[in-house]
């Protein structure tokens, strides 16, 4: 494992899916990880236990992201752990599919509360904790770009998140830290395989010009560059990574 530089990286949602791609990625690049979880603790403390096999520093953090007051402890927690915070990867989420016509309050409210709220209330506590120099980055999604059927009340927490990352770019002025969204296509992971039949898995994979699901770690790779000095200079910007999808 390479350590060019010591700094810590907060990663929400990181037991399972992107989040532990991510988590690891960073991890191997010198990353000390906060590994927040919201109720999956073997996954996430066995991710830690792999981070540190490869000699890594990562700690594991129950935190339900729509939980003001837990996020605070999740901060608090990673500033003691590691003397600060360097990256913000607001990566938890959760996607109910539904025609609008068809979502139920339970489906719109638990869907702000995790995806909108969630990012609105780790971006808070960055705002004030965040070291100089750092990064936010954001998971959106491209269908705010393909506006798919039965994604509104999803696609419609991700376009906010989107709105929210380009004006909180330019409330950090001053601070040398860059804040970006990346918005991936289908992934394959849980929350887009779980209760898709095969035909719809294929027909979304075939869709974009290279013709497969992204992985986790084709996401990870692009947050990593982000995060990282050669990815600096981007900031207030939606990355989409499709494989070319839209
Ligand atoms: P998964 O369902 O595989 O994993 C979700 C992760 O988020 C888990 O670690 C879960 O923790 C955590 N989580 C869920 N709710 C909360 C909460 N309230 N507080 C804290 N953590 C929580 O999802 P993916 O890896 O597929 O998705 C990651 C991100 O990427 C999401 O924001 C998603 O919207 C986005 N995305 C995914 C795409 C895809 O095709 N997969 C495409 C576009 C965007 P636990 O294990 O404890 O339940």
């Amino acid at each position: 494992m390479t350590k060019t530089f010591e700094r810590t990286a907060i990663v929400t949602g990181a037991s399972r899916g992107i989040g532990r791609a991510i988590a690891s990625r960073l991890a191997n690049d010198g990353f000390n990880i906060v590994a927040n979880f919201a109720g999956n603790e073997k996954a996430a403390q066995d991710l830690v236990q792999n981070i540190e096999q490869l000699g890594g520093k990562a700690i594991a953090v129950q935190a339900d992201v729509a939980d003001s007051k837990a996020v605070k402890q999740l901060f608090d927690i990673a500033q003691e752990a590691f003397n600060g915070v360097d990256a913000l990867i607001n990566n938890a989420g959760i996607m109910k599919l539904s025609t609008i016509a068809e979502s139920d309050d339970a489906l719109f409210d638990t869907q702000i509360a995790t995806n909108l709220k969630g990012s609105f209330n780790t971006m808070r506590e960055a705002a004030a904790h965040l070291k100089d120099g750092g990064s936010v980055i954001n998971l959106s999604t491209s269908v705010v770009g393909l506006n798919l059927e039965t994604y509104g009340v999803y696609a419609s927490t991700k376009a906010a998140i989107e709105t929210m990352t380009k004006i909180f770019a330019k409330e950090l002025r001053g601070r040398n830290i860059t804040v970006n969204a990346v918005a991936p296509g289908p992934t394959a992971t849980d929350l887009f395989l779980d209760g898709k039949p095969k035909e719809v898995v294929d027909r979304l994979a075939k869709m974009p010009p290279l013709e497969r699901l992204g992985t986790p770690e084709d996401i990870a790779n692009a947050i990593a560059f982000l995060a990282s000095p050669d990815g600096h200079w981007i900031n207030g910007q939606v990355l989409r990574a499709n494989g070319g999808m839209i």
